[in-house]
């Protein structure tokens, strides 16, 4: 058949929130790329935290009016629940205008496939619907989280929700591992918002045609096994996106400083604790003291983000300082001093990925976001798990339980522990420790790298969605 007729068109819409736009810009590229030219890309997106359509030459993108307000995009990271749910409300007629009036009334375009939308984003299911156009699911987070989220309404019926201070230890019934503690929560003040949202997400996931997820099937085949149940859809483990894709960082909406990596090349191998928590995750100023203290309990050197907004407790007075000179006086003089000695560096965003990847890493402390989570197995670096909310509970209990490649953190930021725990972890003479925890890291590495090859789990699952996708025809028969 002619190359031309058989060509197809994607519509995504991602959810606008880093750990969310990084996995779908890298899961379209590599659909873009393994299509080698069949499949055009259109990225319908919100103004918010819009990407940068230079860096995609190859995708077409169209924004769409939220009408956020400036109080509404503040909760995007205070109360994401809320926010995720503005979002669902605010954005269904836009979005609905938009593949109406430019996108499937063009008729010089290839005919568009079906819409690929996160999971979040479940209002996409029913505008999808009204126009008979397909719409596979893109669960950017843990997909043991999204079998929690699942849960929630059986959880509720029979008592275990919400969890009382005495069974945070207990284990959730039918998901094995978790404790009921460890159940993925959305950031919010009002528990019902988060009841409604987990609902929404899953019932219209439920609904779809299909459900993508970023994982491989060695690393999460519980999981999978789970899914398969929970969902009656086809699922499609793809993953580790970033190490499919050749557009790693560029969806970054900040600017990784790369001065880290002229100072990581200065330090020995394996020597240096990553800390970084994310887009997200905030703390009070106490708590960064006992973050500086452990580390500089532990004599470890270090590479710390400390990204802007990172503190939550800010005075009035402290909200017009300039952030360099008011970290330094926030911070103990005992770290000030490791950093002037050349055994410490802060920045306000890294270029992870890179730095993971880099000889001086040895042990990576992070706050368990699913991208950083596998970032972090793909690389071969053990862990130390301090999860905040979302999925990274759950995904700390596999990296400290399951997969046993870090330990977490279980009381929270303790200076001591943060001392002790990274002095476990970080090379030593006959840390045996250590040592068992590198052999499995290592092998994870050694999965990630394998089921991507031809032959391999993920590599299938991604020409099974391919020929998913090309099968699909929304067979629209929208005119102007
Ligand atoms: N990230 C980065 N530089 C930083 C911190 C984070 O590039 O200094 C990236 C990281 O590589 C990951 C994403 O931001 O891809 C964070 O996603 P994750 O799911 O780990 O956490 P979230 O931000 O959603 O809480």
């Amino acid at each position: 058949m002619d190359q031309q007729l058989q060509r197809r068109r994607l519509v995504i819409f991602p959810c606008p929130l880093q750990g969310h736009i990084n996995p779908m810009l890298q899961l379209v590229s590599i659909l873009h790329s393994h299509s080698k030219g069949a499949l055009s890309i259109t990225i319908v997106h919100a103004q918010f935290n819009s990407p940068n359509p230079s860096n995609y030459p190859d995708f077409n993108f169209l924004s769409i009016t939220d009408g956020l307000s400036q109080s509404e995009i503040e909760s995007s990271t205070k109360d994401v629940s809320a926010f995720l749910t503005i979002l669902n409300r605010k954005c269904v007629e836009p979005f609905r205008d938009c593949l109406v009036n430019k996108i499937l009334s063009q008729k010089h375009e290839p005919p568009v496939a079906c819409l690929i939308s996160d999971a979040t984003m479940h209002f996409t299911q029913l505008v999808a619907d009204s126009l008979q156009l397909p719409r596979i699911v893109l669960r950017t987070s843990s997909p043991m989280s999204f079998v929690g989220f699942a849960a929630f309404p059986d959880l509720r019926q029979k008592g275990y929700v919400p969890v009382r201070e005495s069974e945070l230890e207990a284990p959730v019934p039918e998901i094995p591992h978790l404790k009921l503690k460890d159940l993925p929560v959305i950031k919010s003040y009002n528990s019902e918002v988060f009841f409604q949202l987990a609902a929404d997400m899953t019932n219209q996931t439920k609904a779809s045609s299909g459900l993508i997820v970023n994982t491989f099937e060695s690393l999460d085949k519980l999981a999978l096994e789970l899914l398969n149940k929970t969902f009656a859809v086809p699922i499609f483990a793809v993953g580790p996106f970033h190490k499919f894709s050749s557009a790693s960082s560029s969806s970054s909406l900040m600017t990784p400083d790369q001065t880290c990596i002229s100072w990581l090349n200065k330090q020995a191998p394996s020597s240096v604790v990553y800390v970084s928590f994310g887009s997200i995750a905030s703390i009070s100023k106490a708590k960064l003291v006992e973050i500086a203290m452990g580390l500089v309990n532990s004599e470890q050197s270090f590479l710390l983000v400390l990204r802007s907004g990172f503190i939550i407790d800010k005075s009035d007075d402290d909200k017009d300082k300039n952030e360099e000179s008011y970290l330094t006086k926030l911070l103990p003089q005992k770290l000030n001093e490791m950093i002037m000695r050349g055994r410490g560096c802060i920045v306000k965003w890294a270029p992870q990925q890179e730095v993971l990847a880099h000889p001086s890493i040895g042990v990576f402390w992070t706050h368990c976001g699913w991208n950083s989570t596998l970032e972090g197995i793909c690389e071969g670096v053990p862990m130390l798990c301090w999860p905040c909310f979302g999925d990274q509970m759950v995904n700390a209990r596999f990296v400290s339980q399951v997969w046993r490649v870090g330990y977490q953190l279980e009381n929270g930021l303790q200076r001591g522990d943060i001392e002790r725990s990274l002095k476990r972890l970080m090379v030593q003479e006959n840390n045996k420790e250590r040592e068992e925890m590198m052999v499995r890291v290592k092998d994870l590495k050694e999965m990630a790298e394998l089921c991507q090859k031809e032959g391999g789990s993920s590599f299938q699952s991604l020409q099974n969605l391919m020929d998913y996708i090309f099968s699909r025809n929304s067979d629209l028969k929208i005119a102007n």
